[in-house]
């Protein structure tokens, strides 16, 4: 019997690098029939495989997949202690799930303003922004460059606060040597399809090097539970599909093949790109850019974007 049913679209439009992300879809099938007979349709084994091969990826102890990047935010913000009526410090200039994932904590998001130039989290603003109410801060690896970490891990230690990283946008990033979630209590990662490493749907990580976080969030993103139905906390539903985590497996053999084939494809804009008064991206020094966004400012923006049209 043909089950395909004719009448739905198939036509991919939204991801123009669609074909390439699709390179290895046998293998999806093959694990696809697994699965359906495993019958462990959330977390399970091909989530707990994807996890140890993105935790040894990235050189950190834990990761654990979650049901979305947002998902994955909150749950490390309430990990790393976050209680309603704290103060959490981080930038507007990002996606608007970061500021959503403090302020569902129940914390005050501060904002302070991005560095001209790389326009991540300028350091040097963060200690101003510090009251004795301040818990954490959240620095974000816009476009796929890492925020300069070491200077806000000295800031959080001089404070005893803790560092959730969004890095949403920055899988295999580096800076200085280090990776995404080397300096930080933890980092949140998101698995949506536009990002560099999507799923087919959604999902989302958190990685950290604390045994004490990695079981608090593993507790949490199964409603508070470390015995089934047995819960000892609120938690939420923030499991990873096994089925995503499956396809997760796959796609993250060819991520760096992805990643440098993005930088590839960076310079060529670098060295093409020729409008008036264009600021291209900054790639700051010892810094692996991973362009999830080739972002450029323009004078006349409106112009551009309706010519471009
Ligand atoms: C995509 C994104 C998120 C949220 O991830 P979802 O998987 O869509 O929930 C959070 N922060 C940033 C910076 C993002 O780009």
């Amino acid at each position: 019997m043909n089950h395909t049913d004719t009448k739905l679209p198939v036509t991919p439009v939204k991801y123009a690098y669609l074909d390439e992300q699709f390179a290895d879809v046998e293998a999806y099938f093959a694990d696809l029939r697994r699965l359906v007979k495993t019958g462990e349709f959330t977390i399970g084994p091909f989530v707990e495989t994807f996890e140890k091969k993105f935790a040894a990826y990235l050189g950190v102890k834990h990761a654990i997949g979650t049901n979305t990047g947002t998902g994955a935010l909150i749950l490390a913000l309430k990990a790393a202690g976050v209680k309603p009526g704290d103060e959490v410090i981080t930038v507007s200039m990002t996606f608007t799930a970061t500021v959503a994932a403090v302020v569902y904590t129940g914390a005050i998001p501060v904002m302070v303003d991005v560095d001209p130039t790389s326009w991540t989290m300028d350091p040097s603003l963060v200690e101003n922004a510090i009251t004795p109410r301040t818990k954490a801060i959240v620095p974000v690896h816009l476009h796929g460059l890492m925020v300069d970490m070491e200077a806000i891990k000295s800031i959080a230690d001089t404070h005893g606060l803790k560092v959730v990283e969004d890095a949403a946008q920055a899988h295999g990033a580096q800076r200085n040597g280090r990776n995404v979630g080397a300096l930080g209590d933890a980092a949140a990662f998101s698995f949506y399809p536009g990002k560099n490493l999507g799923a087919l749907g959604e999902g989302g990580a958190v990685i950290t090097n604390s045994s004490e976080i990695a079981d608090s969030v593993q507790i949490l993103r199964n409603w508070g539970a470390q015995k089934k139905n047995h819960p000892d906390r609120i938690g939420f539903n923030c499991r990873m599909d096994a089925l995503q985590g499956a396809i997760l497996n796959v796609k993250l053999k060819y991520l760096e093949e992805w990643l440098e084939s993005r930088r590839r494809v960076a310079k060529l804009y670098d060295s093409a790109l020729e409008v008036r008064g264009i600021t291209k991206p900054t790639e700051m020094p010892r810094s692996r850019h991973t362009y999830h966004v080739y972002a450029a400012c323009l004078p006349q923006r409106d112009q551009h974007i309706s010519a471009l049209q």
